[in-house]
This record gives structure tokens, sequence and C-alpha cells, in this order.
């Protein structure tokens, strides 16, 4: 037994040698990537569930590497945020987001917001609104044109600087959204606090809502929470016409998912535009 257990230390030891040595490697990439322009955005289009109008679009990040080929955010958005360096890769996706929303406008596209993913540590700089105001300045956008993404778990301790810029953002007109909305722990403290607009049901929820009552439990709970704080519903991961109906007639106001669209490049959007929308 005290060799297994020396063995599995041993192991143990070897794993987090590789996984640091992974982290440090990402980051250098990251930073690499970062200087030769090796991201870009695709955006989903999001939906009226009741009109299946298309009413706005989520902006999301995509990493091609050189040899590597494709990383996906979930690998790499962990990194970055651990390492500091999404805060120059958050203002390089929000000044790449207004340049998008800017040519779309001249395009003579409908004036929809582009919804930005914002993770926790981005929120707590000081310097997050003021950042985003010059960018907003810098394009002639104004504020109503964003809509900020964040998870609960962004905002669950309370911190006041956090609690400050979500104020601020509010005052410039940009809307604010919870993600992954009941995966954290929210407190409907934090939800009468903030200057929030929507809750977004988290895809976790969606994907197994026709055979899973716990699912239809929290679906129904967000629901009619958002009724009572006055805020605006939006699902995610819409895959099914049964999960979009069931969702609709539990009064969802949105929709995004697979069954509408992926997340595409740019001009697949410009094309959605001219093309009859989804029943
Ligand atoms: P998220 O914000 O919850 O985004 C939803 C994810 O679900 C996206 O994965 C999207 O492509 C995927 N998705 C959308 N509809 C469907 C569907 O119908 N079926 C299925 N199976 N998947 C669907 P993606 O793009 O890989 O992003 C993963 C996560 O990475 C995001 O989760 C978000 O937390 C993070 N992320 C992505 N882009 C950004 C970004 O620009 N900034 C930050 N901070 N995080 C980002
Ligand atoms: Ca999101
Ligand atoms: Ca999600
Ligand atoms: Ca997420």
């Amino acid at each position: 037994a005290k060799n297994q257990e020396g063995n599995s230390y041993q192991y143990c030891t070897q794993d987090l040698t590789a996984n640091a040595f992974k982290f440090f490697s990402m980051e250098i990439s990251l930073k690499q990537a970062l200087k030769s322009s090796q991201f870009h955005l695709v955006y989903q289009p999001q939906f009226d569930i009741s009109s299946g109008r298309m009413i706005g679009v989520e902006a999301l990040i995509r990493w091609q590497h050189p040899e590597q080929g494709y990383i996906g955010p979930d690998v790499f958005i962990p990194v970055a945020e651990s390492s500091g360096l999404i805060k120059p890769l958050g203002d390089w996706i929000i000044s790449a987001a207004c340049q998008q929303i800017k040519y779309w406008d001249e395009q003579g596209l409908p004036a929809f917001p582009i919804a930005i993913n914002v993770s926790r540590r981005q929120l707590v700089d000081h310097r997050f609104c003021e950042n985003l105001r010059d960018t907003l300045h810098f394009y002639a956008l104004p504020g109503s044109r964003i809509e900020i993404e964040i998870t609960e778990s962004a905002i669950i301790d309370n911190e006041e600087i956090a609690y400050q810029n979500l104020r601020k953002l509010h005052e410039m007109g940009i809307y604010l959204s919870i993600d992954d909305f009941g995966t954290g722990h929210s407190s409907l403290i934090n939800l009468k606090r903030f200057p929030l607009d929507k809750l977004k049901i988290d895809r976790d929820f969606v994907r197994d809502l026709m055979i899973d009552q716990n699912d239809v439990a929290i679906i129904k709970a967000t629901i009619a929470l958002a009724r009572s704080f006055n805020l605006k519903v939006i699902a995610e991961g819409v895959e099914t016409q049964e999960q979009r109906d069931y969702l609709r007639d539990q009064g969802c106001d949105q929709v995004q998912g697979y069954l509408y669209s992926k997340p595409v490049m740019p001009d697949v959007i410009e094309q959605l535009w001219n093309t009859p929308q989804h029943g």
C-alpha cells in the first residue's frame, strides 16, 4: 500500500508539472497570438422567440493557431483569465466588435446590439469603463449597441468595483445580461442590486429539457424570476423545435442556438438579413 501511495504521489506531481508546463506554453502562445492577430470573432444570431425575427448577435472569439489549428475558447479563455492576458485580449475583443458594428452600419444593416462576453478580471479593472467609453467614442457608437454578458460568479462576491463598473456601464446605455444563469449561485439580492436587463438560460438546462424535470423546474423558475424583476430571458443552445416551442410556451423571450444558426463569419450575418426569417 505504501508503495502504491508513493507511486500515485509521483504521478500526481508529474501531472502538476505537465499541467504547469501546458499552462505556461499556452500563455506564451496567447501573447504571440495577440501580436500576430491569430484571433477573430464569429457571431451567433439571437431571435425573438415568437416572431422569429433576428434581434441581435453574440460575439464569440476564435483562435486559429498556425500549427495546432483551431483551439476552443473553453481551453484558452481560462488561461487568459488566470494569467491576466484577458485584459489586453478583452480590449481587442471589444475593439473588434465595435469595428464590426461600424461596418454593418455602413452596409445599412439595422442597429441591433452585439453581446460581448466579459470576464470577471475585466469587470474589476478600474479602467474597464473608461477604455470601453473611449472605444465607443472612437467608432462614434452609442452604448446601446453593446450588451455585456457576465457570469453570475463575476458579481457574486459583491465586490464594490464590479458594482460601480456595472452602474457606469448602465449609465452609458450598455445592456447587461447574466450569462449561464442558474449554474452559479446567485442570490436574489444580487439581482435586485445590479442594473440588469437580461438573464441567459444556460445550454446545460436546455439540452435535456424534454426529459429532465429538474431542468424544467430551473427554467420555469428563471423565467418567473425574470418576470418579477422585469428582465428579459434568452435561452442558449436551442437545437430542436421541441425545445423552442416549449420555451416559447413557458414565456421565454428570445432564443439562440444551432436550430437557428451556429456562430458564423460576419458576411453570413449580412446574408441572414436578406433571407426569410425562421418561424
Ligand atoms: P458561452 O458564453 O456560454 O457561449 C455559448 C457557447 O455555446 C459557445 O461556445 C457557442 O458556440 C455554443 N453554442 C451556441 N449554440 C449552441 C447549440 O445550439 N448547441 C451547442 N452544442 N452549442 C452551442 P464557444 O464559442 O466555444 O464558447 C465557449 C465559452 O467560451 C463561452 O461560453 C464563453 O464562456 C467563452 N468565450 C467565448 N468567446 C469569448 C469572448 O470573446 N470573451 C470571453 N471572455 N469569453 C468567451
Ligand atoms: Ca455568452
Ligand atoms: Ca453557457
Ligand atoms: Ca460559459
